[in-house]
């Protein structure tokens, strides 16, 4: 790849701004000084530095969050604050964006990317990524509930939804259970509570496919994935 290109995609400018900073001798390639955008640089292969710092170049960026209450799983909003202001700008400059949608009000894992392939892999509807979701609900479930919630539960709209499976993690709470869906209809958890007359009082979302929440992940903050978590998600 072009030298000037490379530090664009890093994030250092515009290609004007970029050609000026070449021009200052910023750009050392395995020892050399690189002062023509020109330049031929394969960031996988040689010694990156810029401002005296080894730079670490990587195409795609693969990103956990524990997304917290209040924030929108959008890329940009007018009024409303996005998971995307939630990250540091050397992350932001890879321009990830959030893998499928999280109500408002849910929290938990959320997965960011700028691997576009990766991401429709995880959400078409064809490859039945399936999630789990830890749902606190008003009052406990008649067998008949849970029978039906498992079999597919008619939505509001008349949508039949898929099989799903239900556990309750804690024999002690009957209101909090982990719901695990093949699918990703609008609302759909409350949506299928509600199909019960049940309420969902809080919603977290804890996996994605073989994607767990990192426990030590605080609402709101995030991690890199391990070079395993993204072997096992593609
Ligand atoms: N189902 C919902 O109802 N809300 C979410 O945020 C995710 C799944």
């Amino acid at each position: 790849m072009r030298a000037d290109k490379l530090l664009a995609n890093m994030g250092y400018g515009s290609r004007k701004e970029v050609k000026k900073l070449l021009k200052t001798g910023a750009l050392i390639v395995n020892g050399n000084t690189i002062k023509d955008g020109k330049t031929h640089v394969d960031p996988s292969i040689d010694h990156i530095e810029v401002f005296g710092e080894a730079v670490e170049y990587k195409e795609y960026i693969y990103l956990m969050m524990n997304k917290p209450k209040g924030v929108i799983s959008a890329t940009e909003d007018e009024t409303e604050k996005t998971v995307l202001d939630l990250l540091e700008p050397e992350d932001a400059l890879y321009e990830p964006f959030p893998v499928g949608r999280l109500d408002k009000d849910t929290t938990g894992l959320m997965f960011l990317t700028n691997d576009g392939k990766l991401a429709h892999q995880l959400t078409s509807p064809k490859k039945k990524v399936d999630k789990t979701y830890r749902v606190h609900i008003d009052l406990p479930l008649l067998k008949e509930d849970e029978i039906a919630l498992e079999m597919g539960v008619v939505l509001d709209d008349g949508y039949k939804t898929k099989p799903a499976k239900l556990t309750y993690p804690d024999q002690n709470q009957d209101t909090v259970l982990l719901l695990t869906i093949t699918e990703g209809k609008f609302h759909q958890v409350k949506r299928m509570f509600q199909s019960r007359g049940r309420k969902v009082l809080a919603l977290k979302r804890e996996r994605i496919g073989p994607l767990h929440l990192d426990p030590d992940l605080h609402p709101g903050t995030y991690r890199e994935l391990t070079d395993k978590e993204v072997e096992r998600l593609q």
